[in-house]
């Protein structure tokens, strides 16, 4: 029988600075003050903003801050601006109609994302979820068993990815006995994991989680990094326990604009990441999400960054720049276009210094190859 412990690991040593809500903030607004107080910046402005949207950093996090508005801080402490966004989704990516069961996303036929904590280790003031922050934590039994329920009984469901909220701020029993729970379907073939936990507060990561995580492979995690600054030796020791647990680690990484949206900061960040062996794997444009229009950035920019990495790092260092449609139409990935012109037997593209260069084609492709792009661009 499967049930969720009403655990948390909020107690395992995390110092974070919160706001809970309009509730709570009372609460939370002392910490605000001393926060600010150690920044010596006017606290009323951040308390303003966190009592919509709470605000969370974690001990580490704060001491990768080296000045007010710096790109560590631009992440997860508030900003006015956030409450003059007239713009946006309050659920961006529609995940809400695509709930068939409370907390569990069924948007591509093959994969479900579970939603398994509403708890982080920092808010991200961009986050596409922050319109949870303030929900109830889903690990209420009797939701949770609708959501496994729902997976036993759709074989199509190949692949869960658990995520939050945050799921490696579970207490580690509680993620155990999802994955335990997973790993009793048959057809479930993975499981992953999507964590800021690693980037945000490394030192959750101990050798006994990494064992326990190893015993239910195939087991994949995805780290959220933004910027090099939080590859340092916690977070690296972090992934180490997890790589040598022989879990593959990728990364995702938000282009976030005055945070990451520099060619230079995002090739020191990837190759930073190679060397911690998570691959770099999904750069995402910004989602739509209400109060964040401060953080976007054009389309142009990361097809200029993944261009300008192109043959100048390994391939391995260049991961998917995507955006997630709105309304939950799926992630589709954006590339810089490679073919300059189609012409006769040979098809011409474009280098990586910006050069034409010429590929032959086989007898009869060519028209082929322009169907099928004029399809491509019709759609
Ligand atoms: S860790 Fe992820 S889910 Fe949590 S606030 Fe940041 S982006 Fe959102």
């Amino acid at each position: 029988m499967f049930e969720i412990e009403a655990k948390t690991g909020e107690a395992s040593g995390s110092s974070a600075v919160q706001g809970r809500g309009k509730a709570a903030v009372s609460g939370g607004a002392g910490r605000i003050e001393a926060f600010a107080g150690r920044w010596s910046v006017p606290a009323e402005p951040l308390r303003r903003v966190a009592e919509v949207y709470p605000f969370r950093t974690s001990a580490h996090f704060e001491r990768l801050m080296q000045r007010p508005g710096d790109p560590i801080w631009r992440q997860v402490v508030p900003d006015p601006r956030e409450l003059q966004d007239p713009g946006g989704f309050r659920d961006p990516l529609g995940e809400e109609e695509r709930s068939p069961v409370p907390n569990l996303v069924h948007r591509y036929p093959d994969r479900v994302l579970w939603i398994v904590s509403n708890r982080c280790a920092v808010h991200c003031r961009f986050c596409t979820r922050k319109r949870r922050w303030t929900d109830s934590v889903p690990a209420d039994a009797s939701l949770q068993a609708a959501g496994l329920d729902y997976i036993r009984k759709h074989p199509e469901i190949r692949d869960v990815l658990l995520s939050g909220g945050d799921p490696l701020m579970l207490h580690p029993s509680t993620l155990e006995e999802y994955l335990r729970a997973l790993r009793a379907i048959r057809h479930v073939a993975i499981v992953r994991i999507g964590t800021r936990v690693p980037s945000a507060d490394p030192d959750r990561i101990t050798p006994e989680l990494a064992r326990m995580l190893a015993s239910y492979h195939p087991l994949y995690v995805n780290i959220h990094f933004n910027h090099p600054r939080e590859v340092n030796p916690r977070s690296a020791l972090a992934c180490s326990r997890l790589a040598d647990a022989g879990i593959p680690l990728g990364s995702q990484t938000v282009l976030l604009r005055s945070v990451n949206d520099s060619e230079e900061v995002l090739r020191e960040l990837f190759l930073d990441l190679l060397r911690l062996r998570v691959r770099p794997y999904y750069l995402l444009q910004m989602d739509l999400m209400e109060s964040t229009a401060h953080f976007r950035t054009p389309l142009h920019r990361g097809l200029a960054v993944v261009q300008s990495l192109r043959n100048r790092v390994s391939g391995l260092a260049i991961p998917q720049f995507v955006v997630d449609l709105p309304g939950g139409h799926g992630k589709v990935p954006l590339v810089p276009n490679a073919i300059h012109r189609v012409k006769q037997d040979r098809v011409v593209f474009r280098d990586f210094t910006g050069q034409n260069r010429e590929y032959p084609l086989m007898p009869g492709e060519e028209d082929e190859l322009k169907r099928f792009l004029s399809a491509e661009w019709k759609q």
